[in-house]
């Protein structure tokens, strides 16, 4: 009876210890590697710091997700960002892959999205790894040169579909990313051509939107790229602005 007893103990004890674990890192099912275009940054937030912002895609994040909820996990318990684990090599391939394209703030840009993001994938990836595996996810894909090669260059006027920007990279990478847009606030709101002596209906689609990030997606482990789900992350059937 005793070593029963003391079995389930040791059970409830093991049980309790896993669960604590997996609720202070944070439970995620893949990785979403999130590049920014900086121009489309400088264009929605009016604080950027450089007059002419960098014209390479560069990297926002790499965010343990949930198909449940992408914007899940985040905040999770666990070791908070220390400055000296950015060796030095480190440091520079991060200030050119990583840079704080709002504030200039590298650093703290850095120290944001390990505590908010990093953070609830310890288990997979400790600080260093985190960051080398996310400059390593950089440079192997170059999503500029990849939109380049296909004609789609930074444009005032000129708009492209979703899947027409989706493709090159398709290509390039074998794996579907994603596209994350943001509302152009040089459109006026009401834009939709109306039928002659028709007023704009209140919620009528943009004519066009800001492409902001492109997604790639990667299994638990970091280390496989795979097909990204797509979520909606730019508007249907409204074309996409590149500038
Ligand atoms: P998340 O916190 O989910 O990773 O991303 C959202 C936040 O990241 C937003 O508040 C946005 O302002 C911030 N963000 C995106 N790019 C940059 C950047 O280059 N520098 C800084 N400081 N914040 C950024």
């Amino acid at each position: 009876m005793a070593m029963l007893i003391s079995s389930l103990s040791f059970l409830v004890l093991a049980f309790a210890f896993f669960f604590c674990h997996v609720m202070s890192s944070g439970s995620y099912d893949y990785f979403q590697f999130v590049q920014q275009w900086p121009p489309t940054n400088c264009i929605v937030r009016t604080k950027c710091s450089k007059p002419r912002p960098l014209q390479i895609f560069t990297i926002h994040g790499l965010w343990p997700s949930n198909y449940s909820n992408p914007k899940k996990p985040s905040n999770c318990n666990g070791s908070k960002f220390e400055d000296r684990k950015v060796y030095p090599q480190l440091r520079k391939d991060l200030k050119k892959s990583w840079p704080d394209v709002e504030s200039g703030n590298d650093t703290r840009f850095w120290e944001g999205e390990w505590n908010k993001h990093g953070r609830c994938s310890e288990q997979t990836l400790n600080q260093m790894q985190y960051f080398e595996r996310s400059h390593a996810m950089w440079t192997s894909f170059n999503i500029t040169e990849i939109l380049k090669n296909a004609s789609i260059v930074p444009h005032p006027t000129q708009t492209w579909t979703y899947s027409d920007i989706v493709s090159p990279i398709k290509t390039a990478t074998k794996r579907t990313p994603l596209l994350r847009c943001k509302p152009d606030p040089a459109q006026p709101k009401n834009q939709r051509p109306q039928p002659k002596g028709q007023r704009p209906q209140p919620n009528s689609p943009p004519q066009s939107q800001l492409l902001h990030e492109v997604v790639f997606c990667y299994e638990f482990n970091a280390l496989k790229q795979i097909d990204c789900n797509r979520t909606p992350g730019c508007i249907n059937q409204v074309n996409i602005s590149f500038q």
